[in-house]
């Protein structure tokens, strides 16, 4: 195996990544001989970026960076791309000629399967729940692929607006944006997105039902967690329901067509990895 075709994700914990598998399903759809591992990236200080170098040291051409990781992977890049910098955060990084560039999939990823569950979102509604790292990746991604209004909504309040504060000179001047409290969402979105952590410890954010609009899709970002409660409440409210899922295999799609110019097929994999959970007795949708 040449040193070309080396990559891995960095996370910490990182036993539990799917990343290894879905990359796996990728490299036989494409042929391209890859190896894809996952490693630690330790947690005490400074553990990332000596765990990074010694990947491209040993011929590393490629990595996702995964959580806790992702600011710091922007830090370690030479350049970046402009969805990088807006989320203030990487999730794939690469080494041409010894320079490294950093790119962040995540809210493409979420676009893509968005679209996969038949949600156009040229002049949509968006209702963004969270303030935290996956809604700042995802906003410029929404609002390049044509939704006419976001509003971002987070339980403190004052870090939404601070969010779209800082993001705002980024996105198109056409996209109506605003920031709320979770409590005080104005009307009915046509997609309601969480990006909340709420769902891994079994809450749901306190989002009014009213804020689903009729045949509205409600997506959490979270996956493996079943009809979650903040899913649960959509699906009470009249709203379509997608998990999480779909936008990691699409993010590692979008990786992977980087690292290696091909693209592979996203939805398969996408079949493959929820038949490989429910296997594995994970709750999937
Ligand atoms: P984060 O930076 O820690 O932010 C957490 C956010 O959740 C904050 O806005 C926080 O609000 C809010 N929150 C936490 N508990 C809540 C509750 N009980 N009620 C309401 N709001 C609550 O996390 P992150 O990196 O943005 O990730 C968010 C979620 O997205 C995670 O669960 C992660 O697994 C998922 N994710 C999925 C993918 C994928 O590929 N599917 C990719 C990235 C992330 P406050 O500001 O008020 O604390």
């Amino acid at each position: 195996m040449s040193e070309q075709n080396r990559y891995a994700v960095i996370g910490h914990p990182i036993a539990h990544s799917l990343s290894p598998f879905i990359h796996a399903l990728f490299a036989a759809q494409t042929g391209e001989a890859i190896t894809y591992e996952a490693i630690d990236g330790g947690g005490e200080a400074g553990g990332f970026e000596r765990v990074l170098a010694g990947f491209w040291a040993a011929g590393g051409c490629g990595a996702n960076v995964t959580l806790p990781f992702k600011l710091r992977a922007l830090q370690c890049a030479d350049e970046a791309s402009a969805e990088a910098r807006a989320a203030g955060a990487a999730n794939a990084l690469r080494r041409v000629d010894g320079r490294v560039e950093a790119h962040n999939f995540d809210g493409a990823g979420l676009v893509r399967d968005l679209a996969a569950h038949g949600c156009a979102l040229a002049g949509a509604r968006v209702l963004l729940l969270g303030a935290g790292g996956a809604a700042r990746g995802a906003l410029l991604p929404l609002a390049l692929a044509g939704a006419e209004r976001i509003v971002v909504a987070n339980r403190t309040a004052q870090r939404a607006q601070q969010l779209v504060q800082e993001l705002a000179a980024h996105l198109p001047a056409s996209v109506q944006l605003a920031a709320c409290a979770l409590g005080d969402v104005p009307g009915a979105f046509d997609v309601v997105v969480n990006a909340t952590s709420a769902s891994l410890d079994g809450a749901a954010p306190a989002v009014p039902a009213a804020a689903f609009a009729p045949q509205a899709l409600a997506y959490d970002m979270v996956y493996g967690k079943g009809l979650t409660p903040f899913l649960a409440l959509a699906q009470a409210a009249g709203a379509r329901c997608a998990d999480g899922l779909g936008m990691l295999v699409e993010q590692a799609a979008a990786s992977f067509a980087w690292w290696r110019g091909v693209q592979p097929d996203a939805a398969a994999a996408r079949a493959q990895v929820q038949q490989h959970l429910a296997q594995q007795g994970v709750a999937v949708l």
